[in-house]
């Protein structure tokens, strides 16, 4: 059953809101994924040709990100709304005068190793010196480094430590090398390294986030046409994120599985992806129910997307806290990658007075919850969901009182550097 209305839907919504969702590739402009991979990081013989001179100290700041709405929409080619976070980390470093790098972080032990054998470690330098390689191998002169990792984010807690810590070294070997690239294609780079020399299959929405975040604003990512905007955030709104203390578990099979039934759903629709697929057509074509369910969560989460985008721009957040409701109540009895943690948290915000809405927030399967509130009153609000979260499941309940913040493109004001 082929229905065209939503991507008519999106497309009018695209070219009334955002004006051209797909500007032309200018010419010349870098395309990451068409690089050839090669082997070997740098070439001994040029790794020595660039032993420079100690150099000036450099820093560079990135953001982690909250994904506020468009849950599990990423493969399925649909919408996402997010934010980048007033947390992140920093990196502070310069050129050594010589061919190694040094790698410290607050968080980890350090890690040292030579320009000309950069390769996976299975360590937490692996994101950072994934981002070198990638650098690398689209022609940047790095020279031998040293640099300090700082971070104001909780790592592993879902709010994307990973990206910030691969955007805040992209971001920093921009200002050390000269070597521009276009906010799009540095984002690129750095999933590429998350996904080729970490080993984690992420899409681009964290390191998009990451580098396109804007202070007092929402970030919107169309995962197709890669358009990404930036939308107002009301003034008297704060994002709470409230960790559940329970692991995702995203590695299990439940992530492939809700993946193989999105594409079974998209396949028995005759659409390239779910992005495609309008919730009459989803009623109309009677698919086995569990399929409709995983189907109608990736259905409703686009629309609620354009819905919340809308209701943005229109300064109107009571309707992006109900969206956030619904969306959690799909993600619980559609596309079960909630937890009876996740819905606790969720029930217990939803209870405390001036929350919007709350919403799991990422996978899923554990991780933590996002909850809209009012901002003079977000501190009260996250100690009573916090406190009530320990009473009612022993767990800690850790929360975060967040803003959206600029991204890296913004805080290191890597424009300027464009030549
Ligand atoms: P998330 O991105 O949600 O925080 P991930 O599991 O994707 O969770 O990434 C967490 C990993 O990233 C950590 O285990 C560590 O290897 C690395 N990491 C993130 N931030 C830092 C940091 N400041 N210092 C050292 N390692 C970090
Ligand atoms: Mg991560």
């Amino acid at each position: 059953m082929q229905s065209n209305l939503p991507t008519a839907h999106l497309q009018y919504w695209e070219s009334v809101f955002f004006g051209n969702p797909r500007p032309p590739k200018k010419r010349g402009s870098f395309e990451i994924e068409k690089h050839p991979f090669k082997k070997s990081v740098i070439p001994r013989s040029h790794a020595r040709e660039m032993c420079y001179t100690k150099g000036m100290s450099l820093s560079a700041f990135a953001p982690g990100r909250v994904e506020i709405l468009g849950n599990h929409t990423d493969y399925n080619e649909g919408v996402v709304l997010s934010a980048a976070l007033n947390l992140g980390t920093t990196i502070s470093g310069a050129a050594r005068g010589d061919c190694s790098i040094l790698l410290r972080s607050s968080e980890a032990t350090e890690v040292s190793t030579s320009l000309a054998d950069i390769r996976p470690s299975g360590n937490w330098s692996d994101y950072p010196l994934g981002v070198v390689k990638m650098f690398a191998e689209a022609g940047a002169d790095i020279p031998g480094f040293e640099a300090n990792f700082t971070s104001t984010l909780p790592v592993g807690a879902g709010l994307s430590s990973s990206a910030a810590l691969e955007v805040a070294t992209a971001a920093f070997l921009m200002k050390l090398t000269g070597f521009y690239r276009e906010p799009m294609d540095l984002a690129k780079l750095c999933r590429r390294a998350e996904n080729e020399f970490v080993g984690v299959n992420c899409g681009l929405l964290d390191q998009v986030t990451s580098l396109f975040g804007e202070a007092e604003h929402a970030v919107f990512l169309d995962c197709r046409t890669e358009a990404v905007r930036t939308i107002p955030f009301p003034e008297d709104m704060a994002l709470i994120i409230v960790d559940s203390d329970v692991k995702h578990a995203l590695t299990g099979g439940e992530y492939n599985e809700r993946r193989e039934s999105c594409f079974e759903a998209a396949r028995r629709l005759g659409v390239s992806a779910l992005r495609d697929a309008t919730s009459a057509a989803l009623d109309y074509a009677q698919l086995p129910d569990l399929i409709h369910r995983r189907a109608a969560h990736i259905v409703g989460e686009n629309d609620r997307v354009l819905r919340a985008t809308e209701a943005l721009q229109a300064g109107n957040p009571e309707v992006l806290g109900k969206l956030m409701s619904e969306s959690h109540r799909s993600s619980r009895i559609n596309f079960e990658n909630s937890t009876p943690e996740l819905d606790l948290l969720v029930e217990i915000a939803e209870g405390v007075n001036g929350v919007l809405g709350a919403r799991l927030t990422g996978g899923g399967f554990g991780g933590a919850i996002v909850a809209l509130a009012n901002h003079s009153e977000a501190e009260r609000i996250a100690k009573e969901i916090a406190g009530s979260y320990h009473e009612h499941s022993g767990h800690p309940g850790t929360a975060l009182v967040c803003r959206p913040g600029d991204g890296a493109w913004r805080a290191n004001s890597l424009d300027a550097r464009r030549q």
